[in-house]
């Protein structure tokens, strides 16, 4: 059944009313930091345990496992997974195609019911979901709550959406002697693949968008954070998910994630995470599998450069703090984070100095224990920020870190690494590090710094600070990124407000949290019915 079919009035609940964030939680309140605590206490007690595959409801084993460890304590296991190869494509494929047939149909008050439900559980579990993200991927108390907080936004603002879709301000043009007709479709069964740095919000987020519009799923959580996903689909199958809307299939991206994306009876992929296996994707999808009878579609969300630019005249204060929080806020493994501070060089210096005494004041060590930062996310990850931080200190000059955190224990802690002095068009100014490296650049002027911010392949977030209204116009044209932020750090998008995807290499921007997202989840149908 047709999105628009349904009358918006029949879904008669309080959930109607106006869209409004989650918002976040206060840890310096009395009672809060001790509920968390308690949290992180219950749930270390359950690290460990053994998750299965979801396919069409029913739990199903592999003789392959993934591990997935704590990085602040590689030897703690927090979760064991199956492992889906290739010859799990055809069961979880067949089951998604099965309930496709009936979630298809289901009433828009169904769908969005659905994931109002989903939103609720997830307020109720919050803390508890919490400590998984700070266990299974080493985000802080703040980090993991703002995951959670997104996830739940998604919910709220997806279910809205889709009303809002089906609502009839849409209508077309109405020919005389017809009634004409305009309404969105879904498209089928979506690979769903998400990556590990936002592994609720961002693996929940496509998901929620997939099955409010009655598509059905094959969801491929990253093997550094299928837990959280496993919580997830927990949670929605308490909410009253239908059996085979959302097939969880934990396993390698090369194998399973390939072949359920060549697969001809996939739709569409919806994929986040980097270039080079977002470009894969997009040729795989691409090529037409025997039987195959569409174009698949690809949502593509992929990596960054981000930049923030800063002017003579900017405060040079907050400009530190900005920069240090988008730096190395949740270890620098953001797609947003910035990895490139584009000084005037009239304050360069002076900015050097701020910076320097702000980023020593970061405590790294288990965010258990809610530290600014945790470890990176796995050993070779933390292997390839360092082999970075060394062509750093040969290309330009070590100002603060530089090295492991040994101090912090035994996980993957690396400190808050700024490197300046590093020329525009090297190495280390263009690729995507993802860790907490950020490198100093210097400009001749605020024009200069846009210049040198936009010679990138990429272009997902930016920042600039200036206090020129000319100047801030003059970004807002020129600053080729998705997401523009002015006078204030370019990571913390929100759902709503800052609708987020990245331009050129770093995606097809497909403005997650926003307006026109759900369209891409569906098709629009035109019909023109003659008046007999
Ligand atoms: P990744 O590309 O290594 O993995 C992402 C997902 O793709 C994982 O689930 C992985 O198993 C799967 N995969 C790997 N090979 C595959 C294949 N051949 N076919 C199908 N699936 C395959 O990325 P990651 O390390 O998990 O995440 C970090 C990257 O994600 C960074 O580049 C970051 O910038 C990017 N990111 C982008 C956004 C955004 O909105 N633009 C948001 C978060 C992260």
């Amino acid at each position: 059944m047709a999105i628009l079919e349904i009358p918006v009035r029949s879904y008669g609940t309080a959930h109607q009313g106006t869209f409004r964030n989650e918002p976040a939680t206060d840890f310096g309140k009395s009672g809060i930091a001790r509920e968390m605590r308690a949290a992180l206490d219950r749930v270390r007690g359950q690290l460990g345990r053994e998750y299965d595959l979801v396919i069409g409801g029913h739990r199903v084993r592999t003789a392959e496992k993934i591990h997935s460890l704590n990085p602040a304590r590689p030897s703690q296991i927090v979760g064991i997974h199956q492992k889906a190869a290739k010859e799990q494509v055809e069961p979880a494929m067949t089951a998604a195609l099965k309930a496709f047939e009936s979630w298809s149909s289901t009433s828009l008050e169904e769908r969005t019911g659905l994931l109002f439900r989903t939103g609720e559980i997830l307020r109720e579990r919050k803390f508890e979901l919490m400590a998984w993200l700070v266990y299974e991927v080493s985000k802080n108390w703040a980090e993991a709550d703002a995951d959670i907080g997104e996830t739940i936004d998604f919910c709220e603002f997806y279910a809205r959406e889709a009303l809002r879709l089906a609502s009839h301000g849409r209508a077309p043009v109405q020919l005389p002697g017809e009634i004409d007709h305009f309404f969105y479709v879904p498209l089928g069964v979506g690979a769903v693949i998400p990556p590990w740095n936002f592994p609720c919000a961002i693996m929940a987020g496509m998901t929620l968008a997939s099955i409010v519009c009655g598509n059905t799923v094959i969801l491929k959580p990253s093997s550094d954070s299928p837990t959280i996903a496993a919580k997830f689909v927990e949670i929605l199958e308490g909410a009253g998910m239908p059996e085979g809307v959302v097939n969880f299939c934990p396993g390698s991206g090369a194998s399973f994630g390939d072949a359920v994306v060549a697969h001809p009876k996939t739709r569409y992929v919806a994929f986040t995470g980097s270039r080079e296996v977002g470009l894969r994707i997009n040729k795989v999808a691409a090529d037409r599998a025997p039987g195959q009878i569409w174009i698949k579609r690809t949502i593509l969300e992929m990596g960054g450069k981000d930049a923030m630019v800063v002017d003579a005249d900017a405060d040079l204060d907050s400009v530190a703090d900005g920069v240090a929080a988008a730096a190395f806020g949740f270890q620098g493994q953001k797609c947003s984070a910035c990895s490139r501070a584009i000084i005037d060089e009239r304050v360069y210096d002076k900015f050097l100095e701020r910076l320097k005494e702000r980023v020593e004041r970061i405590t790294i060590g288990d965010p258990a224990a809610n530290t600014n930062m945790g470890a990176v996310i796995n050993e070779g990850s933390m292997n390839s920020i360092l082999n970075y931080i060394e062509i750093g200190k040969r290309e330009g000059r070590l100002i603060t870190g530089g090295a492991r955190a040994t101090e912090a224990g035994d996980g993957y802690f690396i400190q808050p690494t700024v490197i300046a002095d590093i020329q525009p068009g090297s190495k280390l100014e263009q690729e995507e590090i993802f860790g907490p490296v950020l490198v100093v650049i210097k400009s001749r002027n605020f024009e200069h710094g846009l210049e040198i911010a936009n010679d990138t392949e990429f272009g997902l977030t930016g920042a600039v600070y200036t206090g020129s209204r000319e100047k801030i116009e003059l970004a807002m044209r020129e600053f080729h990124v998705g997401n523009l932020y002015i006078n204030r750090k370019c990571t913390g998008a929100i759902v709503g407000a800052h609708p987020f995807g990245g331009f050129n290499m770093s995606g097809t921007d497909s403005k997650a949290g926003g307006p026109d997202y759900l369209l891409l989840f569906t098709q629009a149908k035109s019909v023109g019915e003659k008046i007999i």
